[in-house]
C-alpha cells in the first residue's frame, strides 16, 4: 500500500505485444495498492503500425479501459497511449491521435530509424555502441521539436537500460549533455512534461530512467512538469518504484506531479 497519493501514468496490458495482463487485473492491483490515478498506455510502435496491427490493438485497449472506469472505488482510470517513433510514420500517428479522445499521450523512442528496438540489439559486436546513442538523442530531439504531439517524454535514457544495465557497456553521458539540454529546453518551452520511469529500479540498471542528475538539470533549466510511471507490464508491478521516484523528485526541488486528463495536466502535491 502506498503511503501517499501517487498516480501511475505508464502501464501496459495485453493489448501491448509484450504484456499478457488483462486491463481489469491491472486496475484491481492499482486499487489495492492505493494508487490515485492509473493511466493505461499500451504500445503503438508507429514504424510497425500495419505489420503489428497497432490500430486494432489501441482500439481494443481504449474500449477496455473505458469499460473499467468507475469500477474500482476511488481509483481514477485514464486512457493513454505510448506513441513510439511517430516521426517514422506520421500519417498513422496522426490518424491514431485524431480517432481516440486520449487522456494522455506518452512520446517515446524504442527504435531509431533502420534499427530494431534497443531491446533486441546485440551490443557485444559493436565497435562504438555510443554512436547509436548520438542517433537516439537526435531522434529524441526530433520527437520533441518537430513532432511535438504528446504530453510527456517517456524514459529519456531508455537505451541505457540495455547498454549499461544488461550489457555493462560504460557510457560517458557528458558526451550528450548539449543535446539533452536542448531536448529539455524544447520540452519546457512547449509546455510538455518529462517522465520519470521507475522500471529501471527493478531492472539490472537499478536507476530511474532518467536518473537524478538529469532531473536536476531539467529543474535547473526551469522544468516544472513531470509525470511518473512504473511501466508495469504485469499487475504485480503496478505502482512499483513510485515512492522512490517521488522522493528523488522532491529532493530535486519538484513540489508537484502532473497527471493528465483529456490531455490537460492536473498537478498533485508531491
Ligand atoms: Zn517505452
Ligand atoms: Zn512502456
Amino acid at each position: 500500500m502506498l503511503k501517499m497519493n501517487l498516480p501511475d501514468s505508464h502501464t501496459h496490458t495485453l493489448f501491448s505485444p509484450d504484456s499478457e495482463e488483462p486491463v481489469e487485473k491491472l486496475c484491481a492491483a492499482a486499487a489495492e495498492k492505493g494508487i490515485s490515478h492509473l493511466t493505461i498506455t499500451d504500445h503503438c510502435e508507429c514504424n510497425d503500425f500495419e505489420k503489428d496491427s497497432y490500430g486494432e490493438r489501441i482500439r481494443g485497449s481504449f474500449a477496455a479501459v473505458k469499460a473499467q472506469q468507475g469500477s474500482f472505488g476511488k481509483l481514477q482510470i485514464l486512457c493513454g497511449v505510448e506513441l513510439a517513433q511517430p516521426m517514422q510514420n506520421p500519417q498513422a500517428a496522426r490518424k491514431l491521435l485524431s480517432s481516440h479522445a486520449f487522456d494522455f499521450v506518452l512520446g517515446s523512442i524504442h527504435a531509431i530509424r533502420g534499427k530494431q528496438d534497443f531491446y533486441f540489439l546485440d551490443y557485444t559486436s559493436m565497435d562504438d555502441p555510443c554512436a547509436l546513442l548520438d542517433r537516439y538523442f537526435e531522434e529524441e530531439l526530433e520527437l520533441v521539436r518537430d513532432w511535438g504531439d504528446f504530453d510527456s517524454l517517456a524514459h529519456l535514457t531508455y537505451p541505457l537500460r540495455y547498454l549499461m544495465g544488461e550489457y555493462g557497456v560504460p557510457v560517458d553521458l557528458r558526451r550528450f549533455s548539449g543535446i539533452i539540454d536542448e531536448i529539455f529546453r524544447t520540452l519546457i518551452r512547449s509546455g510538455r512534461a518529462l517522465e520519470v520511469n521507475t522500471s529501471g529500479l527493478r531492472q539490472k540498471i537499478g536507476k530511474l530512467l532518467p536518473d537524478r542528475e538529469f532531473l536536476q538539470r531539467y529543474r535547473e533549466l526551469g522544468g516544472k512538469l513531470v509525470t511518473i510511471g512504473s511501466d508495469a507490464h504485469k499487475a504485480a508491478d503496478a505502482g512499483s518504484g513510485l515512492e522512490e521516484g517521488a522522493a528523488v523528485l522532491r529532493s530535486c526541488g519538484f513540489a508537484e506531479i502532473a497527471v493528465y486528463e483529456k490531455r490537460n495536466p492536473r498537478l498533485l502535491p508531491l
